[in-house]
């Protein structure tokens, strides 16, 4: 009888982890769970539109569907009792010999300065969700950028902000940015993006190709302010960076960006919606008042509560090996914060496999039901078949397609359950 592992989150970490536990022992029965009726978490939903090479960690991914017998459980919403969702946790683990928390960290860091709470200030996670046309996303109303954005932040993920928001109309091309936001966009004519980070330039979280990579936009103009370094630094790639940006100024820009570096967040400002973003030096030496429509809070993850980490988390038997409690494990952003890219989850994964093994090694077998029973349960689950039907039908409305895009997404859920489910078109 083989052991029957849920992974619930079909994110890079839920993915390597399978990856990890069937090489170390083949007969293991593993379903990766999500919430989203598709797999592959922030590859699909978080990546920028326009890093389809990125993306293609995807294809890795699903031969653990397609050919090692990994089965793909979607649309199923696993939460601690108290909050909603289809299962509970302790249900759920009921089901399985061993669970596995991989659900990532989705909600965006508050800045936690006054004025958070006003109207066009957003997360870059909401954000590029909503670029990314995330199902949750599909009722709200499109960001309104204004001619004047701030971003605040100054890793990768702002970079991304940055890069998509300076692209022009045509500048789209083989990505899978969808029209409707590139001339959302365009109609907008962003004039000026003003991107603010805490630390000096020299120690800015960015990686200097994604930098160097914003340039490739026309029409841009960068001006790259006070680098708060000290003698000795002018050396950092980070730096040249920066120089070559500088270098690639068009000289009749659309629209300008200003770096920023050494100032902390203080306040925004506005009667209602954002009207101001405030700074100040560490010191409190000098402030910096900067004009927006938007202001895009781009500084880290955080926990969206629905599975109690902080408690598991904080009674964890060994969280380095991702030991949560007895047959529960945690891996990826979930375990150990909302830190490094896609192949970073990949290491991580292969400790916790390893950790699952050991522990299993020790116990007797106990015949656990596993999917059979969410089956019985749930008339509406997806899987990887479901997945496949969607990914086609996005690939083939792209094709012939003004604009030259890889795929139109499916952008809510009940068309994604249609197609993955087969079933007959719905009334709107
Ligand atoms: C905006 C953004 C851009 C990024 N760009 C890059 C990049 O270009 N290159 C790179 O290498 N890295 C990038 N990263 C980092 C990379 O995405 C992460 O390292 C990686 O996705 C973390 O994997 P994960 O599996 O832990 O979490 P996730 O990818 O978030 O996967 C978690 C999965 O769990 C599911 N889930 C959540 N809650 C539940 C629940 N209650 N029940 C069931 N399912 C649930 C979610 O739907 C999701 O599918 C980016 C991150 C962000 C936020």
């Amino acid at each position: 009888m083989s052991r029957k592992i849920a992974i619930i989150g079909a994110g890079p970490s839920g993915c390597y982890l399978a990856q990890a536990l069937l090489k170390l022992d083949k007969e293991l029965e593993v379903d990766i769970l999500d919430r989203l009726p598709v797999p592959y978490g922030l590859v699909r939903y978080g990546v920028a539109p326009d890093h389809q090479g990125t993306k293609a960690v995807t294809r890795q991914f699903a031969r653990l569907f397609e050919r090692q017998g990994v089965n793909f459980v979607g649309n199923l919403d696993i939460c601690t009792g108290d909050h909603g969702g289809d299962i509970s946790l302790a249900e759920l683990r009921e089901l399985y010999d061993v669970t596995v928390l991989a659900t990532g960290l989705s909600r965006d860091r508050d800045l936690g300065v006054p004025g958070c709470d006003l109207d066009g200030v957003i997360g870059a996670g909401e954000l590029t969700r909503h670029w990314n046309d995330h199902p949750d996303s599909h009722e709200l109303t499109p960001p309104e950028t204004g001619k004047r954005v701030v971003v605040v932040g100054n890793g990768n993920v702002a970079m991304d902000v940055l890069r998509i928001l300076s692209k022009g109309a045509g500048d789209y091309e083989g990505s899978d940015f969808g029209p409707h936001h590139a001339d959302h966009l365009a109609a907008a004519g962003i004039e000026r993006i003003d991107v603010v980070g805490r630390s000096p330039a020299h120690l800015a979280k960015f990686d200097p190709v994604m930098v160097k990579e914003i340039a490739k936009a026309e029409g841009l103009a960068f001006r790259i302010g006070d680098l708060g370094l000290s003698e000795g630094e002018a050396e950092d790639p980070r730096l040249a960076a920066l120089a070559h940006l500088e270098g690639a100024s068009s000289e009749s820009p659309r629209c300008e960006i200003h770096f920023h570096f050494g100032w902390a967040p203080v306040a925004f400002a506005g009667e209602g919606h954002v009207a101001e973003a405030h700074f100040a030096r560490a010191d409190g030496s000098e402030t910096l008042e900067l004009a927006c429509d938007m202001a895009v809070t781009a500084v880290g993850f955080c926990d969206d509560g629905r599975l109690g980490r902080e408690a598991l988390v904080e009674g964890a038997t060994d969280l380095e090996s991702g030991r949560l409690a007895p047959g529960l494990y945690a891996a990826g952003w979930f375990r150990r914060g909302p830190r490094g890219t896609i192949p970073e989850n990949r290491a991580d994964s292969q400790a916790v496999a390893q950790a699952i093994l050991d522990d299993l090694a020790g116990l007797p077998e106990n015949g656990k039901p596993g999917r059979a029973a969410l089956l019985e349960r749930f008339d509406q689950l997806t899987d990887y078949e479901g997945w496949q039907r969607i990914d086609a039908a996005e690939r083939a409305a792209s094709e012939g397609a003004p604009g030259g895009r890889v795929r139109a997404k499916v952008r809510n859920r009940r068309d994604m359950l249609r197609l993955a489910l087969n079933l007959m078109e719905t009334t709107p």
